[in-house]
């Protein structure tokens, strides 16, 4: 697909006026690493089996991948990029990265991590929202079960309604804040209840501030028609529908568990597939923002321009206060910082928290950067081209 030219993505200048001569050394040594699917896959079971051991590779991990991809282990260490971030017009999206939990205990610390982050985005001007994986409030097999439609005993009830409290408490906070929360998609099985939970709480909370945004992933074949369900519900309703368009992060796995269960993939066939339908999902947003709010979350260039193709024809502002971009730390920023000179509302998702519990988000992210066709090289070269400009003045 050929891009419109609304922004300049090759000017690494500006791509990269955040990021010292180090900090680009140190992101040429994690592509190049990147780009051998072996590697990725060597060292992502090597590091989680070193974790295991107990062998000391934090301060590797810290000083090299962590560092790229992440803001820091404290909202101390947080704060240097957040102010960075800040100088050029870029908003962040504040994510406590710490998965995987399955204990009350557990849960309730998570819930208390959000709120503080949360508490800490209320005091930072460009910390406008912070998101959360809904999985890490709730246990998992109660929302796989309440997805596939079984009856929870009365025993897992009280603990699932529990974990609902968790997040409404959190939403709730957010509300009165005005603060947007960001629900990351998951994985097909768990995801149904987690949008039920979604419509409950935006029913409630998003009735005069998008306070939910749901994470809808676009290469499930069935998302372009949830897009217009939750319009539905939302016109029904009196409130506010908001949404975070991704592409999706769990192919892999969502193609796995079909094929060991013997039900059809619910995952576009092809790539091309999947482009189609986020930008099908993008033209669907745009003309009807009049109602919806919109975080386009891609490192796809050409959705990129294309959604601003998609505003200028709609007659929309280029700051329009309903749509945003989004990028992940560590990648893209060529969008990110063209975006926001061009007068785009862009934001940049900085995740947080120890080392070694950020790791499956780390490792995601590894996987990510190689199995996309080209999106390695494309980020190698644009750092070892601005590496050279800098040289040369
Ligand atoms: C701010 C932000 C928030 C995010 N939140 C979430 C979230 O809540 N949940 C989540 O799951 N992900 C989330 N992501 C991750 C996002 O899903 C991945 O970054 C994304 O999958 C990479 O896609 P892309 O849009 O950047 O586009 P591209 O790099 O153009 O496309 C790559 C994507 O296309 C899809 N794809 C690749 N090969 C195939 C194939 N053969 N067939 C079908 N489809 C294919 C996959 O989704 C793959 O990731 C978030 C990303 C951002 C930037």
């Amino acid at each position: 697909m050929k891009a419109t030219n609304f922004f300049n993505f090759d000017n690494t200048e500006i791509a990269f006026s955040y990021l010292s001569d180090k900090e680009l050394q140190n992101a040429v040594q994690i592509f190049k690493g990147m780009s051998y699917a072996s590697l990725v896959n060597i060292g992502s079971k090597a590091t989680l089996l070193a974790l295991k051991m107990h062998l000391p590779i934090k301060s590797v991990l810290k000083n090299t991948v962590y560092k790229h991809f992440c803001g820091g282990e404290t909202l101390e260490e947080v704060k240097k990029v957040v102010n960075k971030l800040d100088d050029f017009g870029i908003n962040v999206i504040l994510n406590f990265g710490v998965e995987g939990k399955h204990t009350e205990e557990e849960f309730n610390k998570t819930a208390a991590s959000l709120h503080k982050t949360l508490h800490y985005a209320v005091q930072n001007k460009n910390i406008n929202t912070i998101s959360c994986k809904p999985s890490g409030l709730i246990e998992h097999n109660l929302l796989e079960k309440l997805t596939s439609g079984i009856r929870l005993s009365d025993k897992e009830f009280l603990r699932y309604d529990k974990g609902r409290n968790r997040l409404r408490d959190l939403v709730k906070a957010a509300y009165k804040n005005k603060i947007h929360l960001h629900l990351d998609a998951e994985e097909t099985w768990i995801q149904g209840e987690i949008d039920n939970l979604a419509f409950e709480l935006s029913a409630e909370f998003n009735r005069d501030f998008p306070t939910v945004i749901n994470g809808v992933q676009l290469y499930i074949k069935s998302k372009l028609d949830f897009l217009k369900t939750t319009l539905e519900h939302a016109k029904k309703h009196d409130y506010i529908p908001a949404v975070k368009l991704v592409r999706g992060a769990y192919m892999e796995k969502e193609r796995n568990r079909a094929n060991e269960m013997g039900y059809p993939s619910p995952i576009c066939e092809t790539i091309e597939e999947t482009h189609k339908n986020y930008n099908a999902g993008l033209k669907y947003c745009v003309e009807n923002i009049d109602t919806f709010h919109l975080s386009n979350a891609t490192h796809n260039e050409y959705s990129c321009e294309y959604l601003a193709k998609l505003m200028e024809e709609n007659n929309l502002q280029k700051n329009h206060p309903r749509i945003v971009s989004a990028q992940l730390k560590g990648m893209s920023d060529n969008i990110t910082f063209s975006m926001a000179k061009a007068g785009y509302n862009v934001q940049k998702y900085i995740p947080y928290g120890p080392v070694k519990q950020v790791i499956p988000y780390l490792i995601r992210r590894a996987q990510e950067n190689t199995s996309v066709e080209g999106q390695t090289t494309r980020e190698l070269e644009l750092i070892k081209k601005e590496i050279k400009r800098r040289k040369k003045t």
